[in-house]
């Protein structure tokens, strides 16, 4: 195990509404290393994986410090802003492409 390895737990959560999901860490690291998407079970494989890349960018945005969780537990910009909420439109704009290249290499696998 390298100690830059980065560990996301992936948890069904029925509660969650279809199509829905969400990315969580425990840490207040800066750079934190350890994740947990909770995803609803409820849905198509494209609508669930989509949702999966869709919060494994989020991942990627709290690691690198992109994204933070304030004092008053709500998200924000790396500087502070909340306005706009760039970090859904990094997250939508990307969601496709992560899950096409997923999808290419499960089907060269399977
Ligand atoms: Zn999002």
């Amino acid at each position: 195990m390298e100690n830059n390895d980065i560990f996301v737990d992936v948890l069904i959560d029925r509660d969650i509404y279809p199509g829905d999901g969400y990315a969580s860490t425990e840490t207040d690291d800066e750079y934190p290393m350890d994740f947990t998407i909770y995803i609803s079970p409820i849905g198509s494989f494209k609508d669930t994986f989509l949702t999966l890349a869709h919060e494994m960018i989020h991942v990627k945005q709290y690691h690198r410090g992109e994204l933070v969780t304030t004092e008053d537990g709500e998200l924000a910009w790396f500087n502070g802003s909340r306005e706009d909420r760039w970090w859904e439109d990094e997250a939508y704009s990307k969601e496709t492409k992560l899950y096409n290249s997923f999808v290419g290499r499960y089907k060269k696998i399977n």
